[in-house]
């Protein structure tokens, strides 16, 4: 692998704690401000994209693949069936389906 420019792998731990953080925020946020709560998700998408860093599954999950706004409980519908999760965005209609395997 190539050489890195000191502090690289520094910066990057820093990306992953603000993305981390982000989607706290994110969180915390989304019942009063959702609009702040879109904004955080789109900071840390782009924070992973420049730093190069993978969003963790479970907050890629999150953010919606059409129009990348924060997912919550309240702005998805979730439907389970022949072991694919289907998740469907109420803001812009997209559907992002995983597969489920359901736990032994
Ligand atoms: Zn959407």
């Amino acid at each position: 692998m190539a050489r890195r420019k000191k502090g690289y792998y520094r910066a990057r731990d820093l990306a992953r704690q603000r993305i981390e953080k982000l989607f706290l925020l994110a969180e915390e946020e989304h019942l009063l401000h959702p609009e702040r709560s879109d904004r955080y998700a789109a900071l840390a998408r782009r924070m992973g994209m420049r730093m190069r860093v993978r969003i963790p599954r479970r907050l890629k999950r999150q953010i919606c693949k059409g129009c990348r706004c924060y997912l919550t409980p309240q702005r998805t519908r979730v439907r389970l069936r022949d072991g694919v999760l289907t998740i469907t965005c109420t803001e812009c209609g997209e559907q992002m389906r995983y597969p489920y395997r359901r736990p032994r």
